[in-house]
């Protein structure tokens, strides 16, 4: 099964959807390994037209390529994998999406980016920070991707939007070195003018989006952001030269009722949309 609208093969596509379905090092509860399979199957409840942006799927070339397969329990491999897999896309010319999985599987697609853009900037919007240098001893987690993405990017290339939750250590070190808008989407519009004619990879954590509208996530953060105020901040970001981006964290599961993965649905119809 295909996410709707994304029909076309390899070959001939500009954008490449594909699934990263891992969830090694979920802190909390785990589940996100289902969110890819979940997102298609419920894509059929939703149209390819958008109404926000009047625009259609159908009017875009887009393959889903299906998902990666990973080995159980290295996530050290999981990232190289993907790494390898979106630079070969960039190779081909192709526009990367990457649909998590957890928020570690970003690291590979973002080093990959970075190294077909050097002048890469990473637009973040999550609940959590994401920046710990390592979560109970491990240098590759969830909890840590934004900091791995650092270290090769450096400081002042990374923008973080929508952030409620980290450690004061957390917050003090970004002080220095990226660009953090805590609890809401305050300040991409001047985010947006200055990265203008840089390349950026984009990833969302959905769990930015408040519990109440996204409960399906393994580690929900209470004082999120709205859909409508997500899907406006992806239209407005239409402007960038946005050359990949992911949707992460979506424990479809988790939420029996179905509506985070249509949330999620029309989040990632949204972000094609705005990409294509
Ligand atoms: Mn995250
Ligand atoms: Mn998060």
């Amino acid at each position: 099964m295909k996410f709707i609208g994304c029909d076309y093969e390899y070959s001939s596509a500009d954008i490449i959807v594909f699934g990263a379905p891992f969830d090694g090092t979920a802190s909390n509860r785990p589940g996100s390994r289902f969110a890819p399979d979940a997102m298609r199957a419920e894509s059929y409840g939703i149209e390819t037209y958008s109404p926000y942006v009047d625009k259609d799927l159908e009017d875009l070339k887009i393959c889903d390529a299906g998902d990666l397969e990973f080995p159980f329990g290295n996530p050290k491999l999981v990232v190289r994998l993907i790494e390898d897999k979106v630079a070969k896309m960039f190779a081909d010319d192709k526009l990367p999406i990457m649909l998590g999985g957890e928020h570690l599987v970003t690291l590979g697609a973002a080093k990959a980016a970075f190294d077909k853009y050097p002048g890469l900037h990473i637009i973040h919007f999550d609940a959590h920070t994401d920046l710990r240098d390592h979560y109970l001893g491990e240098k590759l987690s969830h909890a840590t991707v934004i900091r791995r993405c650092w270290d090769f990017l450096g400081d002042d290339r990374i923008y973080q939007f929508g952030i409620r939750s980290g450690m004061k250590e957390e917050f003090e070190w970004a002080k220095e070195h990226t660009i953090l808008q805590k609890f809401n989407l305050e300040g991409l519009d001047e985010a947006i003018n200055k990265l203008a004619d840089k390349p950026v990879y984009l990833t969302i954590d959905l769990d930015v989006v408040d519990p109440s509208e996204f409960c399906g996530t393994g580690t929900p953060e209470a004082g999120g952001v709205t859909f409508t105020a997500l899907r406006e901040a992806i239209e407005k970001m239409s402007r960038l030269n946005i050359v990949g981006a992911d949707l992460v964290e979506l424990a479809p599961h988790l939420d029996a009722s179905g509506a985070s993965t249509a949330l999620a649905c029309k989040v990632l119809r949204e972000l094609l949309l705005c990409v294509g």
